[in-house]
């Protein structure tokens, strides 16, 4: 990945992909306060873009420190970097971190750094296992507790146990993992949102010990409009057996049918394909759509 070509926005500045460099002594590295954020453009658009620049503030604020840009100036060096990396459909990641000025716990005068990579990320899953339905496993550690961990902040120490889940997960085969929350309560995938559906109903956890999703409020949107009605409740294990479909979201899984979670098995059905259908017709460029 380091790499890559084209530039890195760094701190202000469009550097050489190559030369997008840290110390190795960051405290964003040892101590993991850093901050970042996953995005897609579609059609040289990034879609939702301040609603994630302005998660990204807010990831940081929990953390305890400020981006030294404003959402604005983020949003803008995204754009410019979009372009100047050539690209129409790609994946924009943002992140903040603490610099290397102090070493130890406590980094009250370390800079605050920021920088944005965008490269071609079509597809998180196989594309032909989509339609298919992936694979989840269960995964053997929980979200934590929100007294336990800043569990709304989309800060990088809280994805060791999702690396370690989803790794898990792989080595058996399985395309992703469903976790648990502390409670022993269904909560999400690794890097995604889940859904399920019964009797024409969307089931989804409610967001209180995870990340309440832009794909997962987006979906529920575009399910309102279809006249589905969402319910947002504490859902058991258990359950899943009497679930007829099921599927994730998230912004790089955009919507993923499910077709296994253990030992439960899922229909890729009408409600989660038609969603899959209505999110890539949200997320196309606003020009495309009204030049329709
Ligand atoms: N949960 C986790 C752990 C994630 O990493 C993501 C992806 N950012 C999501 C949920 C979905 O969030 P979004 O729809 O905002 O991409």
């Amino acid at each position: 990945f380091d790499q890559l070509d084209g530039f890195i926005w760094m701190n202000g500045e469009f550097v050489k992909w190559a030369d997008a460099k840290i110390h190795v002594l960051t405290h964003g590295l040892h101590y993991a306060s850093a901050v970042f954020e996953g995005e897609r453009a579609y059609g040289g658009e990034i879609f939702k873009l301040t609603e994630h620049t302005e998660r990204l503030h807010e990831s940081a604020r929990i953390l305890g420190f400020k981006i030294p840009y404003s959402v604005a100036e983020i949003d803008d060096a995204c754009r410019v970097l979009l372009k100047k990396q050539g690209l129409l459909d790609a994946y924009v990641r943002p992140i903040a971190w603490r610099g290397s000025e102090m070493m130890g716990v406590a980094a009250q005068s370390n800079r605050i750094n920021c920088a944005i990579a965008i490269w071609q990320w079509p597809s998180y899953f196989d594309p032909a296992q989509k339609l298919k339905g992936i694979r989840l496993d269960l995964a053997e550690y929980r979200r934590p507790d929100p007294l336990t961990a800043p569990s709304k902040s989309k800060a990088a120490g809280l994805y060791m146990i999702c690396t370690l889940s989803k790794h898990a997960a792989e080595a058996k085969g399985y395309a992703d993992a469903m976790m648990l929350d502390w409670r022993g309560q269904v909560a999400e995938a690794t890097g995604a949102n889940i859904f399920f559906v019964r009797d024409g109903k969307l089931h989804t956890p409610k967001a209180d010990c995870f990340l309440d999703g832009i794909t997962r409020r987006t979906v529920m949107g575009l399910a309102k409009d279809r006249g589905i009605e969402v319910i947002e409740r504490a859902i058991l294990p258990e359950e899943l057996e009497g679930f007829e479909q099921c599927f994730l979201t998230g912004t790089a899984a955009e919507v993923t049918p499910v077709s296994e979670v253990g030992p439960y098995s899922f229909q890729v059905g009408e409600i989660a394909k038609t969603l899959m259908e209505d999110y890539y017709a949200a997320v196309q460029p606003r020009q495309a759509i009204a030049a329709e």
